[in-house]
């Protein structure tokens, strides 16, 4: 039977720097994904936003990682020619109660290491996207946007060039966890059977499945698997805006907000849509929801602008009504399984963190 060292499941974007962190480290890394290339699932349907680390509870891992991982991110665009835009982003109160929620927001920020954070005029806004409608605005403008698939691109590179090999189309069916080595099971046109020392999950919105597939892990410490789809709708008129829009956060979500891609054309979204089965599909008709929302801050939003463009799902760990969830990253010390670590939860800010996370995960490896 075949042994390799690291075993890394999924090449979505955390997958990808997991894999190149490993191999930097001289580690021995096979990267085993079910689908036909990298960043196929959740890594491309996203909104692609440098996030500031605003929004998350003090202390948890998205606020620290988010925060750590978007200096690497910006750091890794500038040293390797990945397309990427610090554009900044506003958020904008539309009223005297979401004046006051501002003030809330940068000390929040602030507790989380965001120390750039500027309260702007309603005018002092105007005067940097002369179209929006407010009567405060609050400037992040350390957010910015990336061209994803360049980064993964690079990570998958980078990864090679230090010796990790990529199998596509070989979805990880089991493994068994006995005294240090685990054994693995991949599907696929040509099913294996490896060993390794180090089997990383970082298989998205698979990782609760594959971790119920770990013989020798303790199901209690595996999370329930929720699905909150975000629906997006581009815009067919061209928006006035050079840097992201958002609305005061309201409970539950962060309001319908405008964000670019590197093209700069505008979409809206995401929306939470909590579903039961994987579908991918946007429904007109949600759009009638965002026309009023978009208009508190863009009167001039033109009738029929939006249009149903694409979808993803966050890999939600806590049900609806529960608290906010966290990032979930197990290792040896947390389930006792020695050689496996779990990445559970790692929905938004996942991309701009991927960096910072890699690094925890060769922290828990002892890389
Ligand atoms: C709507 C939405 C908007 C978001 N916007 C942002 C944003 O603007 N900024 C930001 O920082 N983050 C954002 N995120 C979060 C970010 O997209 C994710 O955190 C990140 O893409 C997760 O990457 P991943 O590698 O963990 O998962 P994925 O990209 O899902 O990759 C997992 C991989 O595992 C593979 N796989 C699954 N099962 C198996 C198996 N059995 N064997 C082998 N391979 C398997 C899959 O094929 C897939 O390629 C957003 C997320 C969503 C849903």
């Amino acid at each position: 039977m075949d042994r390799v060292d690291c075993v890394v499941i999924g090449a979505g974007v955390v997958g990808l720097a997991v894999a190149r962190r490993l191999a930097q480290a001289g580690r021995e890394v096979i990267v085993l994904e079910a689908a036909e290339a990298v960043g196929t699932v959740t890594s491309s349907r996203n909104s692609e936003v440098i996030h500031a680390g605003i929004y998350y509870r003090a202390g948890s891992w998205m606020a620290r990682l988010c925060v750590s991982g978007k200096q690497a991110l910006y750091h890794y665009c500038a040293d390797h020619g990945i397309p990427h835009k610090n554009c900044g982003k506003l958020i904008v109160a539309t009223s005297p109660k979401e004046t006051e929620k501002l003030q809330s927001i940068k000390v929040h920020a602030e507790a989380n290491g965001v120390l750039d954070m500027q309260m702007l005029s309603g005018d002092a806004a105007r005067a940097l996207e002369p179209a929006l409608a407010c009567d405060a605005a609050l400037l992040s403008p350390s957010t910015g946007i990336i061209d994803s698939h360049a980064y993964m691109l690079s990570l998958r590179g980078e990864a090679e060039e230090r010796g990790a090999s990529f199998a596509f189309h070989t979805p990880l069916i089991r493994a068994k966890a006995t005294g240090g080595v685990i054994e693995i099971d991949a599907g696929g046109e040509v099913p294996m059977t490896l060993l390794c020392n180090l089997l990383v999950n970082s298989a998205g919105l698979s990782a609760t499945a594959i971790a119920r597939n770990v013989d020798g892990m303790p199901p209690d410490l595996i999370p329930p698997a929720y699905l909150a789809k975000g629906n997006y709708f581009s815009c067919s008129a061209k928006a006035p805006f050079s840097r992201l829009i958002y609305p005061v956060p309201e409970p539950g979500g962060l309001g319908v907000h405008l964000t670019l891609d590197m093209a700069g054309q505008a979409r809206f979204g995401p929306d939470v849509e909590w579903i039961e089965t994987i579908d991918y599909a946007v429904t007109a008709s949600r759009a009638e929801r965002f026309y009023p929302a978009i208009r508190r801050y863009w009167p001039s939003l033109p009738d029929g602008a939006l249009i149903p463009s694409y979808s993803g799902i966050r890999p939600k760990i806590v049900p609806p009504v529960a608290a906010t969830q966290d990032f979930l990253m197990q290792g040896p010390r947390d389930h006792g399984v020695e050689g496996l670590i779990n990445l559970f939860g790692i929905e938004s800010p996942g991309l701009t963190s991927s960096l910072a996370i890699a690094d925890h995960v060769a922290e828990l490896a002892d890389v």
